[in-house]
């Protein structure tokens, strides 16, 4: 998506997103045209999943197509059932709220920390202590009378999400824990990668991540039979494959080799992606951190973000124009950026499930605006966003 961006603008353009290709893509793709193995069985397939599980620290990680598929999967391997309920924020990218529909689940919207935009830990505390009551080991939400089953924390934007909290409610109101780590590859939690802290985590490598395979994803547990449960629906749900019987629904989710041997590459990169990456926040954060009206992204004393977007809150007041003009202002100029993604509460699917006290989420993300940040962006074009954004 990004590359045909850079293609087809004039040379000053600046997307939003770029992916980072300069190591071994070549070489790994090529081994499997050489050999043949294209298709979803190669080695590389479960080299990546290998690197990943190190890289996170889990024993087990499963590779899937995108990371949407990874999040349904990992709903499925948990047995969250039709009219069941998922805690997920309102500020994420939409898949995280439409995996919970795919199985049938109901999502309850929360609301977002202001400094880290995260999922608020205090009001899941509130909802699960007041909004609900465990009766024979159930957790039943008393406002839609249903069964509360997990808690989906996003590590939104590639910061990760304040989890000793959630870990400890999950574990008292005895719901599990799927961490949305789409975009947050690298981010760390207390010096633990994100990922390695609930129990399932699932990660994505979309074009317009920081790690990319063109699409895919992976699902990351430290259970065994959650990982070959995982395996198995990704694979069709194929008990016998000689006589072809399978006894449940599965789905066609599983990696090529093709994209395994891009991810592999990429990994290898992440370490210098990461670095590059933080570069660029320095810059920034210097350099706009003295605007008036405009608030750079806090970083947790206790996070390590990946800084997958870079994304400012404008203050109208203080600023003079709001996030939406300044964004008409850096379109003119060919430089690409867009606010953050809608409160999912808001949107037509969702606007009749349940919300829970969200306030913050909306004042972000009427004041947000997310910058290019990419691993590749020039000094020189970072310098033009600032230019622009501080001569307004
Ligand atoms: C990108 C993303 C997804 C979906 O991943 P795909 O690979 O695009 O399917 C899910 N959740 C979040 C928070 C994301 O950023």
């Amino acid at each position: 998506m990004s590359r045909t961006l850079i293609s087809n603008r004039e040379s000053t353009a600046i997307p939003l997103f770029a992916p980072y290709i300069n190591g071994k893509e070549w070489q790994y793709v090529k081994e499997c045209l050489d050999t043949g193995w294209v298709s979803s069985k190669g080695s590389l397939v479960e080299r990546f999943e290998h690197i990943m599980a190190e890289l996170i620290g889990r024993q087990f990680a499963v590779a899937c197509v995108n990371g949407t598929s990874a999040l349904h999967t990992a709903l499925l391997v948990a047995g969250i059932q039709k009219d069941e309920e998922v805690l997920v924020p309102t500020l994420t990218f939409i898949a995280t709220a439409n995996v919970v529909r795919y199985v049938g689940a109901w999502p309850v919207f929360m609301d977002a920390e202001p400094d880290t935009r995260q999922i608020d830990p205090v009001k899941i505390k509130d909802f699960l202590s007041k909004g609900c009551i465990l009766r024979k080991g159930k957790l039943i939400n008393k406002t839609t009378k249903r069964t509360v089953k997990a808690i989906m924390p996003v590590h939104f934007l590639g910061h990760p999400a304040n989890m000793d909290s959630i870990l400890e409610d999950a574990k008292k109101y005895h719901l599990l824990v799927i961490e949305d780590a789409a975009g947050a590859i690298g981010a760390m939690y207390k010096n633990q990668p994100v990922g390695s802290l609930g129990d399932m985590a699932c990660f994505s490598f979309n074009g317009n991540k920081i790690v990319t395979t063109g699409g895919g994803g992976m699902l990351v547990t430290e259970n065994e039979k959650w990982a070959a449960k995982a395996r198995y629906y990704t694979t069709q749900a194929k008990d016998d494959s000689l006589e072809q019987i399978h006894n449940e629904i599965g789905y066609n989710y599983r990696l090529s080799n093709l994209q395994a041997a891009m991810g592999v590459a990429q990994i290898e990169k992440l370490e210098e992606i990461l670095a590059l990456k933080e570069e660029i926040v320095n810059f920034y954060n210097n350099e706009l951190g003295e605007i008036p009206g405009i608030r750079i992204p806090q970083e947790a004393a206790w996070a390590k973000s990946n800084h997958w977007l870079y994304t400012i809150l404008v203050d109208k007041r203080k600023y003079g124009i709001n996030s939406r003009q300044l964004m008409r202002r850096l379109l003119k100029e060919g430089i690409e950026c867009r606010p953050l993604g809608h409160p999912l509460h808001t949107l037509k699917p969702y606007r009749h499930c349940q919300s829970f006290q969200i306030e913050e989420a909306n004042r972000l993300y009427r004041e947000g605006l997310s910058l290019p940040c990419y691993a590749g962006l020039q000094k020189e074009q970072q310098g033009r966003i600032i230019n622009i954004i501080r001569e307004k």
